[in-house]
């Protein structure tokens, strides 16, 4: 069975697209810990683990998460752009990239930013603009 991850990258699911290429997508999480907090994942795989991906598409992730890193860095302020893999809920490979301003920023038990659908079509499309241009 599809995961939602996958139905999100086949545009079955909607969601805030961020950006993607043929192989990997990125878009907003839904319960952000802060604004921009992004993730990013495989489209052809729904492999749950990310050590178990096979290498190419395990470099290609990574590969692609930097990018839409570069994206979020330029358009959201932040000290830098932080990385987590948890996949404790959505069985489905996919990074977390979180802008930070500091430490305090990642912590997944924190209660996460309530945002209208305004703002999250705003923060993606100013993360989408910057990738654009990359
Ligand atoms: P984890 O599997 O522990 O890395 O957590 C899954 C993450 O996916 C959580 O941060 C959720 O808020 C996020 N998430 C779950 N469903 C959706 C969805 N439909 N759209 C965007 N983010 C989601």
């Amino acid at each position: 069975m599809a995961t939602v991850f996958t139905k999100i990258a086949a545009g079955e699911i909607p969601s805030y697209k961020v950006a993607e290429n043929e192989d990997y997508y990125a878009f907003l999480d839904i319960n952000p810990m802060v604004k921009g907090h992004t993730l990013v994942i495989p489209k052809k795989t729904e492999t749950d683990y990310i050590f178990a991906l096979d290498d190419s598409t395990y470099a290609g992730l990574w590969a692609f998460a930097k990018k839409v890193s570069e994206a979020i860095y330029k358009a959201i302020p932040c000290k830098r752009v932080g990385v987590a893999v948890l996949g404790m809920e959505v069985p489905h490979t996919h990074i977390h990239l979180v802008p930070l301003e500091s430490e305090s920023d990642m912590d997944f038990r924190k209660k996460k930013l309530e945002l209208s659908e305004a703002e999250f079509r705003q923060i993606a499309k100013s993360i989408s603009e910057e990738y654009d241009k990359l």
